[in-house]
């Protein structure tokens, strides 16, 4: 399995996976000219992808959604209650439809599985997911509030986690936003902060991951190094071998350009 994040941030999200002859885009809320550039960039044939599987429907998930799945003939996989909220550019025309998903029950795309489950965020249905392939398991969460009991579990056993690090309190406090919308941020159905996000680090997670990849970082009240020295003082709280090697195994994502491979 081979794994990508083409961007990250409320300017656009848009992930690629890929096992054996399946691949798949998580969002696309880049633009569809741009993901597409972003994948030739990395050596990858949109026309060749398989589905686009959708989270939820705030724009910087979705903006891509609709012209690339008709350019690329990729078909949408998204809940019904998603698909009712998403406000696209051009109505629904020529978008191909993929199956209609839930929280409740695994999908297949080809040889990849896709575990999708509820988090808390002010999406109408919003999904994180683990994906597995070949005993390989990735966890790919961001868009939430607080990381519940169920996120914990979920990110059991990954070998690789893509999770949100968004803002910084302090700089969330005093920065630019109206205050509504740091309100809004900062909510239970908002974004992670640096700390709930260190917090899962030294309480919950189970060191099995080869990666973390830190993502949907905010440009205005975070810092991709403040987020990256949040997690590895959080892990070098707990001692073992994988901490000794955070340095290395800590990343952050970006939005203006895409992540380097993980490969499994
Ligand atoms: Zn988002
Ligand atoms: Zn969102």
């Amino acid at each position: 399995m081979r794994v990508i994040i083409l961007g990250s941030g409320s300017s656009g999200n848009a992930l690629y996976i890929e096992a054996g002859d399946t691949s798949a885009l998580v969002d696309a809320g880049l633009s569809a000219k741009e993901t597409a550039r972003r994948l030739s960039e990395v050596g990858v044939d949109a026309t060749r992808i398989n589905a686009v599987v959708v989270t939820h429907e705030h724009a910087d998930h979705i903006k891509g959604v609709r012209v690339f799945s008709k350019t690329a003939k990729a078909p949408v996989f998204i809940s019904q209650e998603t698909r009712g909220e998403c406000r696209w550019q051009g109505g629904e025309q020529g978008i191909r439809w993929g199956e209609t998903i839930s929280s409740s029950a695994p999908f297949q795309v080809g040889s990849l599985d896709f575990h999708p489950f509820s988090i808390p965020h002010d999406g109408i249905d919003t999904f994180a997911y683990t994906v597995e392939a070949a005993g390989i398991k990735i966890g790919i969460v961001t868009d939430l509030g607080y990381i519940t009991q169920l996120v914990a579990e979920r990110l059991r056993g990954c070998n690789l986690i893509i999770i949100e690090s968004n803002h910084d309190k302090e700089m969330l406090k005093i920065g630019p936003y109206p205050w509504a919308l740091k309100q809004r941020i900062a909510s239970n159905t908002g974004h992670l902060s640096n700390d709930e996000t260190a917090r899962w680090l030294r309480e919950d997670f189970d060191g099995k991951a080869e990666y973390i990849v830190l993502a949907h970082l905010s440009k205005q009240c975070n810092h991709p190094e403040v987020a990256r020295l949040s997690a590895l003082e959080a892990l070098d709280k707990r001692g073992s071998l994988f901490y000794q090697q955070a340095e290395r195994r800590v990343k952050v994502a970006a939005q203006d350009h895409a992540s380097e491979w993980f490969e499994f």
